[in-house]
């Protein structure tokens, strides 16, 4: 079955996506050639994105943050408005989406499960209020609350748990999919990457640039970018 075939033939599709369904927006993934990690910096993306450095450097964190993190101009690109287009037509349960940019909600996708977070939640650590990623990009330093407590981003940074809610709504819907494309993901950032294991119909197509752990076991493998092939259909 050719993609086309599979996608006018399914009715409950789930696509699971990671930072490259967005390159085509402009906003650059961790693991490419001209990704995040292949540049210089004196402390490695990894640390600079832990829990540990967030707390222990929070000023560092927050310049990184803002220049790398933020890119809040950015606009959803084909495969975005595919799949917000696919879920109004009733034949998409889901996207999960290890992104935290915001870029499906904002093509219209409504049920979406952001398993990293976004970066447009942001909460004072100690009162609990919430605030916009353009009051964290506007300012500079570390962001305070009114009450004096430094605001997180909501994002699920290395070495933290996943929201339980979230976890359980994706692997529900992965389950219940009739097809499963997973695509733009180098399927390296656990337990994230583990979830499309969860998947058992006959069609699991796979869009990505490069090749990923899982091409051996796809019923279909697209090497290419997601905005054009799913743009195409
Ligand atoms: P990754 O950087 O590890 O891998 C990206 C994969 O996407 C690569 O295999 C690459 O070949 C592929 N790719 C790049 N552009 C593509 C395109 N146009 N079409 C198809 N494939 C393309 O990303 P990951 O697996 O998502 O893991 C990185 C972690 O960092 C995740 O948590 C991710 O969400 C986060 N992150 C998020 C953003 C964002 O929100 N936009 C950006 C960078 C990193």
């Amino acid at each position: 079955m050719t993609l086309r075939e599979m996608v006018d033939s399914s009715r409950r599709i789930v696509f699971f996506g990671g930072a490259g369904v967005s390159t085509e927006s402009g906003i650059p993934d961790f693991r490419s050639e001209d990704g995040l990690y292949r540049q210089k910096y004196d402390v490695s993306p990894e640390t600079m994105l832990s829990s540990d450095y967030f707390y222990s450097h929070t000023e560092e964190f927050y310049r990184f943050y803002r220049d790398k993190m933020l890119p809040l101009d950015a606009q959803p690109n084909a495969a975005h408005k595919k799949l917000a287009e696919w879920e109004r037509e009733g034949k998409l349960l889901a996207v999960v989406t290890q992104n935290i940019d915001g870029l499906h909600q904002k093509a219209g996708s409504k049920r979406v499960y952001e398993l990293h977070g976004s970066v447009h939640r942001n909460t004072c650590l100690k009162c609990g209020k919430k605030f916009s990623a353009e009051y964290i990009a506007r300012g500079t330093g570390v962001p305070r609350c009114g009450c004096g407590g430094v605001i997180k981003p909501d994002v699920v940074l290395y070495g933290e748990m996943l929201d339980d809610a979230t976890v359980i709504g994706a692997i529900d819907a992965i389950r219940h999919a009739d097809m499963l494309i997973v695509a733009g993901t180098s399927l390296t950032v656990y337990p994230a990457a583990g979830f499309v294991n969860d998947y058992r119909g006959d069609r699991l197509v796979l869009i990505n640039r490069d090749a990923t752990p899982l091409d051996g076991r796809c019923d279909l493998v697209i090497h290419g970018k997601v905005g054009e092939v799913l743009g195409g259909l």
